[in-house]
C-alpha cells in the first residue's frame, strides 16, 4: 500500500477507504475461490448491516435512560452504602447550602463530590441570590428561610461558573433595557449591579468582562443575602457564614472567597 505525501486528514481516509476496498477486495477473492461459503457471507453481511443500521439511527430513548440511571445509582450507591441511606431516611442536616447554575455542566455534587445529605441546593439561570421579596421571589425565599431556619445550614455558598450564558444574556442587554425574552433578561438583571461595575473596565474585551461579571454577580447575590433577616441574624450570631465561588470548567480550576461584610446587629440593608 503506497500513502501519496498528503495532510493528515487526507491521508486518514485514503488509508480508511483502501483498507476497506482491500477488504471487499478480500472477501470477493475468497467468494469466487470457495463458491460454497457465499450462503455463510450472505447472512453475516445481513447481521453488520443491521448492526450498522442500528448504530446510525438508534433513537434516543428517556425511558430507558432514566431506568438505567437509576438501576446504576441502586446497585453500585444505594445498595452498597446501607448506613448512610439508612440515616437519610430519617431526616437531613446538611452543613451547606449552595446556590449553583442550571447549566447542566457544573452539577455542584459532581464538582464538588457532596455526597446525599450534605447540600440543600438552589439551581437556577446564572446561579443568582434576588434580595427579599415575598411576591417577585417567593421560591428563592423559601429555600433560603428552610435551609437557614429549619435545617439550620452553616455556610451558604453560591457558585458562578465559566462560559455562564446567563451572565452573558445579562451583558448583552442593551443599555436603553430592551429585552427580548418573556422571562430571562428580568431575571437575570438582579445583578444589574455586578454588569455596571464590569463595564466601567473598557479596555477589556467581551469574553474578559463575561469572566469578570460571573464572579461580580456572585458578590451580588452574596450581598443580596444580605436582604433576609434570618441570614444577617445568622451572621451576626456566628452560626452562618456566606462564600463566593467560581468553577471554571474549561481549564479545571475552583476559586473560593469570604467577604467580609462588617456585620453588626444594628446592620440595615
Ligand atoms: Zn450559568
Amino acid at each position: 500500500m503506497t500513502v501519496p505525501e498528503s495532510p493528515c486528514k487526507k491521508k486518514k481516509e485514503d488509508m480508511a477507504g483502501e483498507s476497506y476496498e482491500e477488504a471487499i477486495a478480500g472477501l470477493t477473492k475468497l467468494l469466487s475461490e470457495k463458491a460454497d461459503l457465499e450462503g455463510v457471507a450472505a447472512a453475516k453481511i445481513k447481521q453488520i448491516t443491521a448492526e450498522l443500521n442500528a448504530a446510525g439511527s438508534k433513537p434516543f430513548n428517556p425511558d430507558q435512560r432514566v431506568q438505567t440511571g437509576f438501576a446504576h445509582f441502586k446497585t453500585e450507591k444505594y445498595e452498597k452504602n446501607p448506613d448512610l441511606y439508612g440515616e437519610l431516611a430519617k431526616g437531613q442536616s446538611p452543613k451547606f447550602m449552595v446556590f449553583a447554575c442550571s447549566d447542566s455542566r457544573v452539577c455542584p455534587s459532581h464538582v464538588l463530590d457532596f455526597q446525599p445529605g450534605e447540600a440543600f441546593v438552589v439551581r437556577n439561570i446564572a446561579n443568582m441570590v434576588p434580595p427579599y421579596d415575598k411576591t417577585k421571589y417567593s421560591g428563592a425565599g423559601a429555600a433560603i428561610e428552610y435551609a437557614v431556619l429549619h435545617l439550620k445550614v452553616e455556610i451558604i455558598l453560591v457558585i458562578g461558573h465559566s462560559c455562564c450564558g446567563g451572565i452573558k444574556g445579562l451583558m448583552s442587554i442593551p443599555d436603553d433595557g430592551t429585552t427580548a425574552s418573556e422571562f430571562i433578561e428580568q431575571w437575570v438583571q438582579i445583578c444589574t449591579p455586578a454588569k455596571s461595575k464590569v463595564k466601567a473596565d473598557s479596555q477589556l474585551s467581551f469574553q474578559e468582562q463575561c469572566t469578570n461579571c460571573e464572579k461580580e454577580a456572585v458578590n451580588v447575590s452574596l450581598g443580596n443575602l444580605l436582604t433576609y433577616p434570618f441570614v444577617r441574624d445568622g451572621l451576626v450570631k456566628k452560626t452562618l457564614t456566606l462564600k463566593g465561588a467560581h468553577y471554571n470548567f474549561v481549564d479545571g480550576t475552583f476559586e473560593l472567597w469570604d467577604l467580609d461584610f462588617k456585620i453588626t446587629p444594628s446592620v440595615s440593608v
